[in-house]
């Protein structure tokens, strides 16, 4: 212990909420490689601190002694086998203590140590993602303990534990607000003690920080990082690590940054930013209140991280900061909502990233695809949320089509470029796997002409499409809504392509055709909105389709899934195919009057099984297998 005696005061034990004690349980068990790591962490937390007192005493006279210096002190112990470090931050009270040291505030935390597999490797690469921070002393240490003052009051802290199951607080004294963490290493971890280990440890990882990090030596401690803040460097004389140690810092995790975007913008409005798109997606990207966004400076001192309106949530994923040069030093946090600096610094920076994506896009389209896989779902949101974008957005979106497998990704101009003689519209399919997509009924036709279909599958598509409606004056138009007009696009005839020649509009019995359609809705009655017949289908005899103006038929089915009950059931649109030799056999006897029921029994499992080919689940299935039973019995009777 480097501050503080221990009072002889009550001692009081608390259990770690049952989220900790299982990441604890990782980090003794399965973290054996890169165990520096906990010095990076607690070095980080120090700075941190610094940086909220900082901020926090620019508002609040008299919080911080005139003068104060921030920095980090680190010294060891030989005989105690013991590594120190020591912030004058802005520390921590006792509620604040069991809240952070004892509990994992960030939602998505259960689902997340859920979602591991139980084979230690496996899941000490994940806990890494997951950034474990304070936690990770526990890999090396046998006892921490942190004694803690908050900045403006009385009372010091003492926290202790040795990470199995239980922690125990109790009141303590220190000299000044911040934070002292002593971690007592383990016998085989002793080597965390050696000076050139510890420097070596903050060149690597903490070199970054903008506070001076102190070595305690034999005489005098020494700085051992560069201690100025990284983003204020020349580009040039930045290596590639050193930008990874401080995207690891700034964003909490801990894989490589897929891009690095450092600027510095001068003109109307000044700032610089060093933003980084990560190369894996964060376990909480989909939950809209996660933290650590990107922090906001202003000349050099810490604001906030929490800033909502210098990023879209659309680029939620992006990490990093931004230093302005034109704010006030004292703003408060309500100032910064409907900041007009704010405002032109977000529209800048999205434009940049924009910018920066699509030069990845065109020069290195791999690895743009990656990217897509991790983040396309997110960047859609834009499509809805931010109109001015749209038209950079679009060149940015990539999709599955049936034009390709499920790895191939088209952008859309790659889509316009392709279409065929007489098509219009560019064409989407929505649903929830591409397999499924893949074998829908509706797709028939189209790929009767050649004519590419988009495979939507993000939930999301369902929303942005209609706010969007057209790219280059192409509408978008889903394959299952009814009034798609085919017949302006040629049909390719290939080999054993003969589907496609058999349904010819041309080739209707027209009479016939219009009788059956009769004869199917009288049976159908409210099922259904309408019957017709179609040449989209090819090989299928009947499909659904949504009718003009009503919601698509993939929406229906998820708005019920997330419990959206009062949509209404709306009616469909039933088209059957004049060209299948069943339909055939159905207009061929539509004016026998012994065959009345038969057709009315025909219409009502062809409705059924075209629902279930939908996914969807049918009204009455114990009739429905009756009819069906009935009629294969006169269908084998002959
Ligand atoms: P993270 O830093 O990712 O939030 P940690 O587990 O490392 O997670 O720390 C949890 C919290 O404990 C921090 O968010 C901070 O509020 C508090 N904390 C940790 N170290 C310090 C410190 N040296 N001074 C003040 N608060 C600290």
């Amino acid at each position: 212990m480097s501050d503080g005696k221990v009072k002889e005061k009550q001692e009081e034990k608390l259990e770690f909420q049952a989220e900790v004690a299982k990441v604890l349980n990782l980090v003794i068990h399965s973290l054996y490689s890169n165990k520096e790591i906990f010095l990076r962490e607690l070095i980080s937390n120090a700075s941190d601190a610094c940086d909220k007192l900082r901020y926090l005493a620019l508002t609040t006279p008299g919080l911080l002694d005139e003068g104060t210096d921030f920095k980090i002190d680190i010294s060891t112990n030989k005989k105690e086998r013991s590594i120190t470090v020591a912030d004058n931050g802005i520390g921590m009270n006792r509620e604040e203590l069991i809240e952070n040291l004892g509990t994992i505030a960030r939602s998505g935390t259960t689902a997340f140590l859920d979602s591991l597999s139980g084979d230690e490797q496996k899941d000490a690469a994940l806990i890494g993602q997951f950034g474990v921070g304070f936690y990770s002393c526990f890999s090396v240490a046998e006892k921490v303990e942190v004694i803690t003052r908050k900045a403006g009051d009385e009372k010091a802290w003492a926290w202790t534990s040795d990470g199995v199951g239980a922690f125990s607080i109790s009141e303590t004294e220190r000299e000044n607000q911040g934070a002292t963490v002593t971690v007592y290493l383990k016998k085989e971890d002793k080597e965390f003690i050696e000076e050139t280990r510890i420097q070596n440890i903050v060149k690597t990882y903490s070199d970054h920080i903008s506070i001076p990090i102190m070595l305690a030596g034999k005489e005098k401690a020494s700085q051992i990082n560069a201690g100025s803040a990284l983003w204020t460097r020349q580009r040039k004389d930045i290596t590639e690590e050193q930008y990874k140690e401080f995207y690891h810092h700034v964003g909490h995790v801990f894989d490589d940054p897929w891009l690095t975007l450092h600027n510095r913008a001068e003109g109307k409005i000044e700032y610089t930013n060093l933003l980084f798109i990560p190369s894996s997606p964060p376990f909480d990207l989909m939950n809209p209140e996660r933290k650590h966004r990107v922090k906001l400076y202003v000349k050099r001192i810490f604001i906030t991280d929490d800033c909502e309106d210098l990023m879209p949530s659309y680029l939620r994923f992006v990490r990093g900061i931004v230093d302005s040069e034109d704010l006030p030093l004292n703003v408060s946090r309500e100032m910064l909502q409907h900041n007009v600096v704010v405002t032109r610094i977000k529209s800048a920076l999205v434009k940049r990233v924009f910018r920066e994506l699509k030069k990845k896009a065109e020069k290195k389209p791999e690895e743009y695809d990656i990217f897509w896989q991790n983040f396309g779902a997110v960047l859609k949101e834009g499509l809805y949320e931010d109109h001015s974008s749209h038209d950079k957005l679009l060149e940015l979106v990539r999709f599955r089509s049936t034009a390709g497998t499920d790895d191939q990704l088209v952008s859309l101009a790659e889509y316009v470029e392709r279409m065929k003689d007489g098509q219009e519209e560019i064409f989407y399919i929505t649903g929830d796997s591409p397999e499924t997509l893949r074998a829908s009924p509706q797709l028939e036709g189209f790929q009767a002409r050649g004519a590419e279909v988009l495979l939507l599958t993000d939930p999301i598509d369902e929303f942005w499409l209609p706010a969007v409606a057209a790219y280059q004056e192409k509408r978008f138009t889903s394959v299952t809504a009814s009034g798609i007009d085919l017949s302006k696009i040629k049909k390719e005839t290939k080999e054993g392509d003969k589907g496609a020649e058999k349904n010819d509009v041309d080739n209707w019995d027209d009479a016939a055709v219009a009788k059956l359609i009769l004869a199917f809705k009288e049976s159908l009655g409210e099922a259904v909105k309408d019957v017709r017949a179609s040449d989209r289908l090819t090989e299928s005899a009947v499909c659904l389709v949504a009718a003009e103006g009503d919601m698509d038929l993939h929406l229906q089915r998820m708005l019920k899934m997330q419990g959206h009950m009062d949509i209404p059931a709306t009616a469909r649109v039933l088209e059957f195919n004049p060209g299948h030799s069943l339909i055939k056999k159905l207009t061929d006897s539509v004016d026998k009057a012994a065959k009345k029921q038969d057709i009315a029994d025909a219409a009502l499992v062809l409705f059924d099984q075209a629902r279930i080919v939908e996914g969807e689940a049918i009204d009455d299935p114990a009739s429905f297998s009756q009819r069906l039973n009935w009629l294969m019995e006169k269908g084998l009777a002959g």
